[in-house]
Parts: structure tokens; C-alpha cells; sequence
């Protein structure tokens, strides 16, 4: 069972007195208590994996409860999760546990002029831990934040003035910047390092940093909210592999679903076998460094109700990526009354499809048909009124202006 783990038992368990206080503080909580009273202790990693994992609510419930402060600074209050209703708030210190990461992982030096273009405010969280990254690492940062369509071409002109080295966002709003340069033309000569966190990795976005940045190399961190950072790679790195920092005990269990435990001692979110819905497994990284790293596999939450049946937004998104000319997919669902009244999606069309051959853009119309008579779901779902699947290209898709991020999934309530 030590062997689903992360971190070998002689590494992990002196460490354990973390895990420990934070079943003791989790079993003070009423609406969780109930869960522990099986579970005196935690000396071994076997006493570990045999504790109930937690979800996102869990936390929220065990937060509302213990008000968790910083022993040293503020306490800052981060959204975790939800991209609707009101906001889920997680707790960090000042920060923000960053000093751990850059110990083992420096992308920046002080060489470098770093544009943090994570999105600032809205309780959100990546913007402070780059700058706390950047503090560390000693270099000139440029705080931009998120930008509205109409000033890309006025900051990446300043970008390349300012020799700008590095910059850091999550794909989605860097694969806007590079698509954006290369359908202008601009080029950022001096830029060598891309930082990455809050999706996976896009592989359009390499295509466009080639023209844009001919130098630049990807730089990946994964995390959320809840956990922090987990877990960092490099450019010889496969993207989605991350090498685990050692205050991060990862656990991999039944269907590959992956569960965190923190063993920082600092630690304000009462992070105990956490499962944030990534799947994983446990693997050597190709670019050598010894022990074992974590391969993302992807969501394991991704598959949606519609009509009754289950739709496998993953599948159908990997499916239509994979199409030529088509560079990102989105499904977004409208629902009336609580039932999902269509189905549609976006394609977001490549920047060569665009450029010049038409033949290379996608046939929507050839997609929706094949997708409808092979998806079990849509097929079924959609029997008596086919015109509310559609597939259409569209010039964005729909992003979320807190957190920059634009998932596979959509569901909107229609007015
Ligand atoms: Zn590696």
C-alpha cells in the first residue's frame, strides 16, 4: 500500500506529526467528527490511506469551523473552487508557502524582468503566489495582471522595449498572448521562460511560442487553492508530469483518483487525504532526477448529466482537438428548468487554419454528425429534437474573467 505513496515511509512518517494535528483539529469539527472516531492516530502510511479521503465541501465545512490565522503576518482569504454562487474560501499565510517551492525549483533569477499576467483581486489566488515566487528569486517584475482584447498590441510592444525574460499565467490566457503576437506579427526576441499553473498544459501553445519566442521554455507548477502548490516541473519535463515537493505527501488510489496530505507544519487548510477530482499516477520522469513524480491523467469529474445519461465532456473535447485545424474544444450545455434544453461545441480554430488554406479549417457540420451518431449520450439525449446538439466554430470561447481559466465545461441557466 506504501507503494501507492509519493514519499517512501522512512521519508514520510517522521513527518506525519502534521497529519496527526490535523486529524486531531478535524475531528473537532461537528459536522466531520463522526467520520474519525475510528481513527485514534497516524504513525504510518498505512494509517494514512486507511483515513476517509476528503473532498472540496469537506474542507469548506472544517474552514467555516476552525477559522484557521497565520502565526506570523496576515491570514489571506482565497476563493477555492466554485466558479458559480458564492464564493469557497481557503486560508494561506503570507507567502504563501512559496518559500518551500523555491528551494527546489528557481525558473527566475535575477536576471530576469517578469511579467506576472495572473489575474489580480477577485479573492484569487496565483497572482500573489507568483509575486511571492518572484520576491524570492530576486528579479524585476512587471504586475499586469489580466488585460481587456483591445491592449494586447500596446503592452506587447512594451514587452519587448522592456526586454521582457519571463512571463506566467494559466494557458489559457497565455495561449491569448502568443496567439495574439503571432496573428500580429510581434515577436518578444528576449523572452526565454513561460510559467504555467491552473490548467493543463495546451499543446497550441507551444506551436505559438515557436514564432513568437523562439527561445522560450515552459515552466509548469500544479496546485489549487486548497493544497497550494503540489508540485513543479521543468522544460525537460513531460508537461503534465510534476516532481512532488516533500511537504506534499501524494497518494494515489482506486481508479488512479490522487489525494493530498500536507506534512507543512504551516499549513492553515486542514489538507488531510484532499482529493481535488485530478486522477494520477506515480511515474519516472524522463528528464532523470531521481524518485518518483506525479503524471496528471486528467479530471475524473468530468462527465456531466444531459437528458438522464452521463456525457464524458473529456472524450468529446479530446476527440474534437484532435480534429486538423482545430486548436481548443469547448462543450457548453444551456439548461431550462434544470434540463439541459442543448448541447454545444466550440471550436476554437487553429491560427494556420485561419492564416491560409481554407481546406485545413475544421467542417463543423461533418463533426456534429459524426459526434451525434457516435456518442451514445447525444444520440440518445437528442432523438426527437437533433438541431439542439450543434457544432460551431467560434472566435473564443467562454472564459471564466475571475480566474482566466476556460475549462472543457460550460452549463449556463438560460433566462
Ligand atoms: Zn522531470
Amino acid at each position: 500500500m506504501t507503494g501507492d505513496f509519493s514519499l517512501p515511509p522512512a521519508t514520510a512518517e517522521p513527518r506525519l506529526h502534521v497529519a496527526r494535528r490535523v486529524l486531531g483539529l478535524l475531528k473537532s469539527v461537528p459536522g466531520l467528527a463522526a467520520r474519525y472516531t475510528e481513527h485514534q492516530d497516524v504513525r504510518t502510511l498505512d494509517d494514512l490511506a486507511a483515513l476517509p479521503p476528503m473532498a472540496k465541501d469537506d474542507l469548506n465545512t472544517a474552514l467555516d469551523h476552525l477559522d484557521p490565522r497565520a502565526e506570523h503576518g496576515a491570514t489571506w482569504l482565497f476563493q477555492s473552487g466554485g466558479s458559480t454562487g458564492a464564493p469557497k474560501v481557503g486560508h494561506a499565510p503570507t507567502g504563501f508557502y512559496m518559500a518551500g517551492v523555491h528551494a527546489h525549483w528557481q525558473p527566475l533569477d535575477r536576471t530576469d524582468v517578469f511579467v506576472n499576467a495572473w489575474g489580480a483581486g477577485r479573492m484569487w489566488g496565483a497572482h500573489f503566489l507568483a509575486a511571492a515566487l518572484a520576491d524570492l528569486s530576486g528579479c524585476q517584475v512587471i504586475a499586469l495582471g489580466s488585460v481587456t482584447r483591445a491592449e494586447y498590441d500596446d503592452w506587447l510592444g512594451f514587452f519587448a522595449a522592456r526586454g521582457v525574460t519571463a512571463i506566467g499565467g494559466t494557458p489559457s490566457v497565455l495561449q491569448t498572448w502568443f496567439a495574439h503576437a503571432r496573428a500580429a506579427g510581434l515577436k518578444l526576441p528576449a523572452l526565454r521562460k513561460v510559467l504555467w499553473l491552473g490548467e493543463a498544459w495546451q499543446p497550441q501553445l507551444e506551436r505559438d511560442m515557436a514564432e513568437v519566442a523562439p527561445q522560450a521554455r515552459r515552466w509548469g507548477m500544479f496546485g489549487s487553492t486548497e493544497t497550494w502548490v503540489v508540485g513543479t516541473n521543468t522544460p525537460d519535463c513531460p508537461a503534465d508530469t510534476f516532481h512532488t515537493l516533500p511537504e506534499q505527501l501524494v497518494h494515489v488510489g482506486p481508479d488512479d483518483l490522487l489525494d493530498f496530505t500536507t506534512l507543512d507544519p504551516e499549513m492553515l487548510n486542514p489538507v488531510l487525504r484532499y482529493r481535488t477530482g485530478d486522477a494520477g499516477r506515480l511515474v519516472a520522469c524522463p528528464c532523470g532526477r531521481p524518485g518518483r513524480a506525479m503524471r496528471v491523467l486528467g479530471r475524473r469529474d468530468s462527465v456531466v448529466q444531459v437528458r438522464g445519461l452521463g456525457l464524458h465532456v473529456d472524450e468529446i473535447v479530446d476527440r474534437v482537438e484532435g480534429e486538423p485545424g482545430v486548436s481548443r474544444a469547448q462543450v457548453v450545455i444551456t439548461e431550462r428548468d434544470g434540463r439541459a434544453a442543448t448541447v454545444e461545441i466550440l471550436l476554437l480554430t487553429a491560427p494556420d487554419a485561419r492564416d491560409g488554406a481554407p481546406d485545413a479549417a475544421p467542417d463543423a457540420e461533418r463533426l456534429r454528425r459524426e459526434l451525434l451518431s457516435a456518442t451514445f449520450t447525444l444520440s440518445t439525449g437528442f432523438q426527437h429534437d437533433p438541431e439542439s446538439f450543434q457544432v460551431r466554430r467560434a472566435d473564443e470561447l467562454i472564459s471564466n474573467d475571475r480566474t482566466g481559466k476556460t475549462s472543457r465545461l460550460v452549463v449556463r441557466e438560460e433566462a
